[in-house]
């Protein structure tokens, strides 16, 4: 069993860093007064100038199960964003996750769907302080409005149930990035979580259709996630990939020797590349001794009992899967039987991997309301200051910590634009069939004269390989289709 670590730890309340809420486009007027002002805070000045964005945070299932309102004052032990803690952490832009735990198998679409749904709804409730956004330039707009704005990823490519349509689907729905797996390999894709589970099939890497997926991905203008992936996904990801990917929620396995973080070697790919890694905050990510003492197998078992027996206890009647908050009560509990790291561990990795990618290539991605421990200083979205005035400490200027706070992702989004533009007009100019131009023609139920003739006169631009004979052959197509793309000319 693998849970995902989705509740929270937060174990005292820590006096926050007494943030005047003073924007710093307020700051000009008033040279004639000759009151003697408290010298500004450089650390805070820093932080309330930068557009802060931050790749993932697990909070739509509390939307969807709790029926969790973002204007809710929420006490840190129960969720780590809301409207509040945003405008005092002054965070611009959010991605908000949209995880499918596998426990949904048969109906992943249908949870996605209803996860997508609730962030909407959020961004209704609240026209005034919230925008959805779409595009680097939605994020910019609404942060001139003085806006939040709210994004959405996917995390773990099964949500797409191995079909290009959906993908496409997800992406008209406002979904602007894809992590291709989560803890679990699906039909396509390997992930770091079970890449050493021998009863798991595993596709060394990415099968013909994961590649297919990332190109799809480029095309349409939809980042490419590696967070979660096994190291073979990565590396096959960055070769097929035209854009610059991401890692929405990753932090560096030279500090802190977890599969799901980055090696050295990932991390000067990621540099080549032109992406960017966003540090996930978790206290067993970024802090050694915090790995140690959670990954204890005794520890581990007394947790996954504990759940199990929660589970025989109280079946839901619909047979859904235990909730968030169910899980979130009794992780919780187990979680705060180790010590929270410094925050320390969190500005060493951020550190490292501005060393080792480059500083163009790191920024934040807190994990928030997705997991159990947080360093301590960071109880919440409110204290993301405390990460501004920790850098600027250890020698960060001004513009290298606004490009950490969210000036590198915006970049790597603007790039992945551009990429999906020219890959577009790239496609209208070529007039041979792609592999999901058939497939689409086959699943609409196009006919096999018609197909035939298509293929016959454009060509088409992939080979017949037999794991897309296979796919294609689900799909009912007919063999002499199949026998006209053999022949057909690749162009
Ligand atoms: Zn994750």
């Amino acid at each position: 069993m693998k849970p995902k670590y989705r509740s929270l730890a937060c174990f005292f309340l820590l006096s926050s860093l007494a943030l005047a809420q003073h924007p710093a486009h307020h700051k000009k007027s008033a040279k004639a007064a000759p009151v003697a002002r408290p010298k500004a805070d450089p650390a805070l000045a820093i932080h309330q100038s930068a557009l802060i964005i931050d790749t993932h945070a697990d909070t739509p299932q509390r939307f969807l199960d709790e029926n969790f309102d973002l204007g809710q004052d929420t006490p840190v032990s129960d969720g780590h964003i809301d409207l509040g803690k945003i405008k005092q952490g002054n965070l611009g832009a959010e991605f908000f996750s949209i995880w499918v735990e596998p426990e949904f198998k048969g109906h992943y679409a249908k949870r996605a769907m209803d996860l997508i749904d609730s962030v909407y709804q959020q961004a209704a409730r609240h026209p005034d302080k919230m925008a959805m956004a779409f595009s680097a330039d939605d994020i910019v707009r609404a942060h001139d409005q003085h806006k939040f704005a709210a994004l959405m990823g996917i995390e773990g490519g099964h949500a797409i149930e191995n079909d290009p349509r959906l993908l496409r689907d997800f992406y008209r729905l406002g979904v602007r990035y894809m992590t291709l797996t989560w803890s679990n390999t699906n039909e396509w894709a390997d992930s770091s979580g079970d890449i050493q589970d021998p009863n798991v099939k595993h596709h060394n890497g990415m099968s013909d259709f994961g590649k297919d997926v990332v190109r799809e991905m480029n095309r349409l203008g939809m980042i490419v996630d590696i967070s979660h992936v096994s190291d073979a996904t990565f590396y096959q990801a960055l070769l097929i990939s035209q854009a610059p990917v991401i890692a929405s929620h990753s932090s560096s396995r030279e500090l802190t020797n977890q599969p799901r973080n980055m090696t050295d070697d990932m991390l000067r790919a990621m540099t080549n590349n032109g992406g960017v890694v966003m540090v996930n905050f978790y206290s067993a990510f970024i802090d050694e001794n915090y790995r140690k003492a959670s990954s204890d197998p005794e520890k581990v078992k007394q947790r996954d009992a504990e759940v199990e027996a929660y589970k025989k206890a109280h079946p839901h009647p619909d047979g859904s899967p235990v909730t968030y908050d169910e899980y979130a009560a009794i992780e919780k509990k187990w979680a705060a039987q180790f010590p929270r790291p410094p925050l320390k561990s969190l500005i060493d990795h951020i550190d490292h991997i501005a060393k080792v990618a480059g500083i163009d290539h790191v920024g934040l991605g807190s994990d928030f309301d997705g997991v159990t421990s947080l360093p301590e200083g960071i109880d919440s979205a409110a204290d993301l200051p405390r990460i501004t005035q920790a850098l600027l400490q250890r020698g960060y200027t001004r513009e290298q910590i606004h490009k950490i706070l969210g000036g590198n992702f915006l970049r790597v989004m603007r790039e992945v634009e551009a990429t999906a533009r020219r890959l577009q007009s790239e496609r209208k100019e070529s007039a041979a069939l792609s592999f999901e131009d058939i497939e689409l023609m086959v699943g609409n139920r196009v006919g096999p004269a018609q197909l035939i003739d298509r293929i016959t006169k454009h060509g088409v631009d992939f080979a017949l390989t037999p794991e897309r004979r296979t796919v294609l052959k689900a799909q009912k197509a007919d063999d002499a289709v199949l026998d006209a793309i053999a022949r057909s000319k690749r162009k």
